[in-house]
């Protein structure tokens, strides 16, 4: 049997992509210029509402859509911020809104937070995604598809 390569985005294809996502008219995050990411289609690799928005499209096509917190990176959780004493942070840490940090919890495991508040003597911490209850305007274009490899697939990544 021959092997064909596929002719439009379904499940087990690598999808070579280049997007750019956008909230109300900014830029809040891209691939790279000429560096297309790449993703195994029907994984979960990307967020859900971007896998969904690709199936049936062919390479070269481009597509606009926008994705809303619950396809995406969920609502922002009110339970998800934290006041914590200044005492606790080492002395190099900018401490100032909008600066990101990343911590380690009780199990060593990395998460990720930004300071949204800064008083005499705590900072308050969000630990929601950046992205959590925003509605993102994805531009996108399929570069490239291929069918996923058996050891692709057993892997979960792409080779
Ligand atoms: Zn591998």
């Amino acid at each position: 049997m021959k092997e064909t390569q596929p002719v439009m985005v379904e499940d087990d294809v690598i999808v070579t992509l280049s997007y750019t996502v956008t909230v109300d008219g900014e830029t809040v995050d891209s691939s790279d210029e000429g560096e297309p990411i790449e993703f195994i289609q029907g994984k979960g690799m990307v967020i859900r509402g971007l896998e969904s928005a690709l199936y049936g499209l062919g390479a070269g096509e481009r597509r606009k859509f926008t994705v809303s917190p619950a396809e995406g990176y969920g609502e922002q959780d009110p339970d998800a911020i934290a006041e914590v004493p200044r005492s606790e942070f080492p002395d190099e840490i900018p401490l100032e809104p909008g600066v990101e940090l990343l911590l380690k919890d009780e199990d060593g495991d990395e998460i990720e937070a930004h300071i949204i508040a800064v008083s005499e003597d705590s900072v308050t911490l969000d630990f929601n995604h950046p992205m959590a209850g925003i509605d993102l305007d994805f531009n996108v274009e399929v570069i490239a598809l291929r069918r996923a490899t058996p050891e692709e697939l057993d892997h979960g990544h792409v080779h």
